[in-house]
């Protein structure tokens, strides 16, 4: 590695600091005074900056708006009661970023200016770092082509941009979802395993069609007989039977390998819980409803850590959940915050210091 990055620094001539209400934060709406800015071209980073946030001029032709090179990146940072500024396992986001890019044939960012990128714009608007429980700064990495033309190829320029967004406590409001048959959001050989724009858009009419019949999400699944479980919207999702968990196993790349899965299956294990992680099918689910042995279903993902499922419908027949006996699912996410928020130690070495 080479030495840290130069980075130039433009600081925004007047903060929104004072006039941003952190009582009533709606996600993702408000932005810091800052974002990270770094261009490719001729097969090399440069411009690598830190500039006011606020509007960017691209040609109508930029091919990202046209063919959907856009891959992205959802991180958290924090502040412990000490006021130091820490954000969580960046480098797995990191990781996964360059296998999205290469998916989608898109360079790879280097640590220099994903990590360190990231570490100087977050110590630059550190005072946006909410201190309130559950609060958290919402770090979002996006990279898409910027190619000025029709043309169907890949793009040989590239943006790469961070934005922070400060992050109230996330209402994790139980979740009634359904099996999702009509619909798939992937398949092997496609692109589930990648974070690129296109999955989320893909599964918008699904999420809208559940609204309509009153229901939060769907619980994907594979694309040929509909019945083995993929993730619940957009978030990976486990099964608590018999008190062993069971998730997807990432193997058939249907699945994005996320950051809190990982996270939850490390800390399942501390708390003496056996994980499986494999394939598994709706008729299993079922069988286990029926005997009494499934207790819990919580999807995992970085904006709300750990979302609980109240009913679980497929077809005709409804599973409901009883809330007060998520036992698994509550303590999870309790380590898991407490590790995040600086109150448990960090064992394994999650947080990287600002
Ligand atoms: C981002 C994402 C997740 C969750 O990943 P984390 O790293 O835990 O935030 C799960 N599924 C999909 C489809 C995602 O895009």
């Amino acid at each position: 590695m080479t030495a840290a990055m130069d980075i130039a620094i433009t600081k925004a001539t007047e903060s929104k600091l004072k006039s941003t209400s952190f009582e009533k934060l709606v996600f993702g709406k408000d932005f810091t005074d800052h974002m990270l800015e770094a261009d490719y071209e001729n097969g090399e980073w440069k411009n690598v900056e830190i500039n006011p946030f606020g509007p960017i001029q691209f040609m109508p032709s930029m091919a990202a708006l046209h063919y959907g090179q856009a891959i992205f990146e959802g991180i958290k940072a924090y502040k412990n009661a000490d006021g130091e500024a820490f954000i969580f396992r960046p480098y797995d986001n990191w990781k996964r970023f360059n296998i999205s890019a290469q998916r989608m044939q898109m360079p790879e960012v280097p640590e220099e200016i994903f990590i360190e990128g990231m570490k100087q714009l977050v110590a630059v608007d550190e005072d946006w770092i909410p201190t309130k429980p559950d609060h958290s700064l919402y770090i979002r990495p996006v990279m898409f082509a910027t190619d000025e033309s029709l043309g169907v190829h890949a793009s040989k320029k590239y943006k790469f941009l961070i934005l922070l967004s400060p992050a109230g406590a996330y209402y994790d409001a139980p979740m009634k979802i359904y099996v999702e048959e009509t619909y798939t959001r992937a398949a092997p050989g496609g692109v589930g395993f990648a974070k690129n724009a296109g999955n989320y858009g893909g599964s918008l009419l699904a999420a809208q069609k559940a609204k309509e019949q009153g229901y939060d999400q769907v619980l994907w699944t594979d694309a040929f007989e509909h019945k083995w479980l993929q993730e619940v919207g957009t978030m990976n999702v486990f099964f608590i039977i018999n008190n062993v968990a069971i998730t997807p196993s990432l193997e058939e790349g249907t699945i994005l390998n996320g950051v809190t899965r990982d996270s939850a299956i490390k800390v399942l294990h501390e708390m003496g819980i056996h994980v499986e992680e494999r394939k598994i099918n709706i008729d299993e689910l079922i069988d286990a409803y029926k005997a009494g042995t499934f207790t819990e279903i919580f999807g995992t993902g970085t904006a709300a850590t750990i979302s609980r499922v109240k009913e679980l419908r497929y077809q005709d027949f409804s599973m409901y959940f009883d809330l007060e006996k998520y036992n698994i699912a509550k303590e999870l996410k309790q380590r898991l915050t407490d590790i995040r928020e600086g109150r448990a130690e960090d064992t394994y070495g999650w947080m990287l210091p600002v």
